[in-house]
């Protein structure tokens, strides 16, 4: 079986949100726990690690954001968005390689 890497690992355990400081209540209704979601999942999951797109979400807004896709690409929407504030559209490309805005 393959294991994570340390890299990754330690990503995991460090991890930080461009869309917020708070990583302990949930963003939409700021309840706690919360898990927190990987907003570009599948084979974008390492980078979206290592570029903070991650989102805490309660775990009925974990399971929305699973369940249902226009909730899911609302996150996507947005946190492209924010990262946009600071980086450029190349940039936002070069790294999840799916343009979400348009
Ligand atoms: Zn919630």
């Amino acid at each position: 079986m393959k294991t994570k890497t340390s890299k990754l690992a330690k990503l995991e355990r460090n991890r930080k949100s461009i869309l917020t400081d708070d990583l302990k209540h949930c963003f939409i209704c700021k309840q706690s726990p919360v898990d927190i979601h990987e907003i570009y999942s599948g084979s974008n999951r390492k980078a979206s690690m290592e570029n903070n797109f991650c989102i805490p979400l309660c775990r009925e807004h974990h399971q929305f954001a699973t369940i249902n896709s226009l909730f899911n690409m609302q996150l996507k929407r947005l946190c492209q968005t924010k990262f946009e504030e600071t980086h450029s559209r190349v940039e936002f490309m070069q790294i999840i390689k799916k343009n979400y805005l348009e």
